[in-house]
């Protein structure tokens, strides 16, 4: 009998899933015993922009955990720190005689591209990429053939997802209270004593201060590594969001839109982070909040609200990215033209709320959605700013940023710079509605 075929399985550092396809598929194909799972720490992507140091940590303590995980299943793992994928790749195949290699398709429009047109000439290996497991509307799309020019907003799309997936629905179908948005109970503002419960903190392990050490001598990024203490696991992640539902989703709704000086977190869940790199899966977060409202634990107008973020403006945000690449980089409907000041890198200005604003995310790489957008957009766009300039500084200084979700938001939405494909109309908040919120 021939030997069997070695098939490799490329896994990237935003695809930790705990079902991952690629992983199936190689399976499937030859048995655990050769199947070769590679990841690769590319220095020439980590250091593609100076990225929030927190951020970094996060990444590669995460994916150094996730490789540990699948080595303790059984699976051969090798791990490579290379100057870029290509040439880890190229490395990697030469070494483990691989035949074949199994990818899963990024969900950024840069190596997504490159791995359908580039990946299988470098390392001359026949290539499979299998469909992308992370995003809902990869299972379900609600609008599969959209008309060229038309514009759709997100009201519609989030309806039918809710229909097609179930969520909050009556037997006969029509949304659970009678109504599909709860928006009008969801804006007050905080009263003067407030105390929101703050998340759990996790003390980094021999992995991750080993990731500190490196990131923290090495990297020029944004912000530092000190007192990083962020889930890294799958079951971190999920304590974190478990705490959420536990004591924060009952007050998430009517605070949803209010900012305060004294911190960022409030009654938001805190885990997009960990969502967008597979340590959480989004459907499991709706229906667990969706429990929490059927069990009586929280109102409609908190799950309501939350089950809209997640499902409603994280899946349009893919879908609208998808539609819009490669133009959306640099679309630039309002014409701005400046570079973005100095003070959104360095938090020094006499502007109070863009000095708490920036000098927070700086230091954690956190902000609430209202204060990226009523506060950071609404300046960039009425200085005139431009929106590619935005998008970069949003994807240097945030834990939980990659281009597919900050294009769409920033450019898009935060400064409606996409012909409104995004969002109907601007974003601009008055300094009385800025104070009212706060
Ligand atoms: C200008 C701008 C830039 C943004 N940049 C990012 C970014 O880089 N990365 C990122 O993950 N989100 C981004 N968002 C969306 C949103 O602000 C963050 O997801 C949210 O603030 C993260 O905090 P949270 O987990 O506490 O969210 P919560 O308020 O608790 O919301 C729950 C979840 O809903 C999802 N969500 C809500 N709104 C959006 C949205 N508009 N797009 C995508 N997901 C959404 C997130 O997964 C979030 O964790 C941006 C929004 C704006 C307006």
């Amino acid at each position: 009998m021939g030997e069997k075929e070695i098939v490799s399985v490329w896994i990237l550092g935003d695809q930790l899933l705990l079902r991952h396809v690629a992983l199936e598929e190689a399976v499937e194909r030859v048995g655990r015993e050769n199947v070769r799972v590679v990841f690769i720490e590319s220095i020439e992507r980590i250091r593609q922009l100076p990225y929030q140091k927190k951020k970094l940590v996060l990444l590669l303590s995460a994916m150094r955990h996730y490789a540990e995980r699948l080595r303790e299943q059984g699976y051969t793992i090798d791990y490579i720190h290379a100057d870029s994928f290509g040439e880890g790749l190229k490395q990697h195949v030469a070494q483990h005689k691989s035949q074949a290699l199994i990818t899963m398709e990024a969900s950024e429009y840069d190596t997504r591209l490159w791995q359908q047109n580039e990946l299988e000439r470098m390392i001359g290996v026949p290539v499979t990429i299998v469909r992308g497991t992370q995003f809902l509307v990869e299972q379900y799309n609600p609008i599969p053939h959209p008309q060229s020019g038309k514009r759709y907003i997100m009201e519609h799309f989030y309806r039918d997802m809710r229909r097609h997936f179930g969520i909050l629905l009556e037997g006969d179908g029509s949304p659970v209270g009678g109504q599909w948005n709860y928006d009008k109970l969801n804006r007050e503002s905080l009263p003067a004593r407030f105390n929101a419960p703050t998340p759990p903190e996790f003390e980094p392990d021999a992995i991750t201060r080993e990731v500190i050490d490196l990131i923290g001598e090495n990297e020029q990024g944004v912000g530092s590594t000190d007192d990083f203490n962020l889930p890294v696991t799958h079951e971190q992640a999920q304590a974190m969001f478990d705490d959420f539902l536990a004591s924060r989703l009952a007050d998430f709704g009517p605070y949803e839109d209010a900012m305060s000086t004294r911190e960022s977190g409030l009654y938001h869940s805190q885990v997009s982070a960990y969502v967008n790199i597979g340590l959480l899966d989004s459907l499991e977060m709706v229906l667990a909040a969706e429990g929490a409202y059927r069990n009586g634990e929280a109102s409609i107008n908190s799950v309501e609200g939350f089950v809209r973020q997640v499902m409603g403006w994280r899946e349009y945000m893919y879908w609208q990215y998808w539609q819009q690449m490669p133009d959306l980089r640099t679309a630039n409907s309002w014409h701005g033209t400046r570079k973005m000041p100095l003070m959104f890198w360095n938090g020094r200005t006499g502007m109070n709320c863009i000095s708490h604003i920036a000098g927070r995310v700086l230091e954690t790489g956190y902000n609430n959605h209202i204060e990226r957008l009523m506060v950071v957009c609404n300046f960039c766009l009425l200085a005139g700013i431009i929106p590619a300039e935005v998008a970069e500084w949003f994807l240097c200084c945030y834990f939980d940023a990659y281009d597919w979700v900050v294009l769409p938001n920033v450019v898009g939405m935060g400064m409606n710079s996409d012909d409104g494909y995004t969002a109907t109309k601007p974003y601009i908040a008055s300094a009385n509605y800025i104070h009212r919120m706060s």
